[in-house]
């Protein structure tokens, strides 16, 4: 299961929200939690 780097959940790939960043995937429980990646990616991608 995919797990939110923003938080830390472990969710369903179909309810997650997907993003494509730097050519690796990721995967959010909500649209808020996809927003305070996309402000500091640096610090969720790892
Ligand atoms: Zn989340």
């Amino acid at each position: 299961m995919p797990v939110d780097p923003v938080c830390g959940i472990e969710m369903d790939q179909d309810l997650a929200v997907s993003h494509d960043y730097e050519g690796k995937k990721y995967f959010f429980c909500c649209e808020g939690c996809k927003r305070l990646f996309l402000k500091k990616p640096g610090k969720y991608s790892k």
